[in-house]
């Protein structure tokens, strides 16, 4: 099924998030299904991260266009409270531009191994294409040793292999590119203050991590 958690299980997923936002991103992402404040999923996260790097990552996500956020501001203490939404589509996007960009330059690897002879010494120093290896008189320019041509064939099925799965990955997650949040807010943890009473919640959780919303 084409869902956020689903999307998340895609190895290619998960490492990219890791990437953007460090080991709590995946997790802080499979719990943020619909709008959240910072504060519900410190909540969500049973304290064990903390507000400041929850709202760290989320900026990091930000940044990619990966959430999305309003803010609003209490009329009585002043403080503002920002509600988030993360894009799933943002991050297939994201990755299937990485993907295919990486699959262009292995497919120019390719051509280049197939239509050129490559030539090496026996020590495995820098391999070359035929043309510069003449140029110094097929003597390897490290070592000085003869250089010889090189048998390509174990790399071109590797690139081609390669490429192959690559675009498998970027066909799985195409699946996941019209995914849409659900509407639906994540659910505190039973010792969280409740949710409806943004005031509290925000005035406590400043004072807990020392840090005010600007
Ligand atoms: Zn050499």
């Amino acid at each position: 099924m084409a869902d956020l958690s689903n999307l998340l299980k895609i190895p290619i997923v998960h490492n990219f998030l890791i990437e953007i936002g460090g080991e709590t991103c995946p997790k802080l992402i499979s719990l943020c299904n619909g709008s959240f404040t910072d504060e519900e999923i410190f909540n969500v996260l049973e304290n064990d991260t903390k507000l400041t790097k929850i709202r760290s990552v989320l900026n990091k996500l930000h940044y990619k266009g990966i959430a999305t956020y309003e803010r609003t501001r209490d009329k009585n203490s002043g403080w503002y409270t920002y509600t988030w939404n993360i894009k799933p589509e943002r991050i297939v996007e994201l990755i299937t531009q990485i993907h295919n960009e990486s699959i262009e330059d292995f497919e120019k690897r390719l051509e280049n191994e197939q239509n050129y002879i490559y030539f090496q010494c026996p020590n495995n120093c820098e391999r070359m294409p035929f043309e510069i290896a003449s140029e110094y008189n097929f003597k390897c320019p490290e070592c000085n040793s003869d250089m010889q041509t090189t048998d390509n064939t174990q790399l071109i099925k590797d690139l081609k292999n390669t490429i192959k799965d690559t675009r498998k990955q970027i066909e799985e997650i195409s699946k996941f590119k019209h995914l849409k949040p659900e509407e639906k807010i994540p659910v505190p943890s039973e010792t969280a203050e409740p949710i409806n009473s943004e005031e509290t919640i925000i005035t406590q959780k400043e004072k807990q991590t020392g840090t005010k919303l600007a």
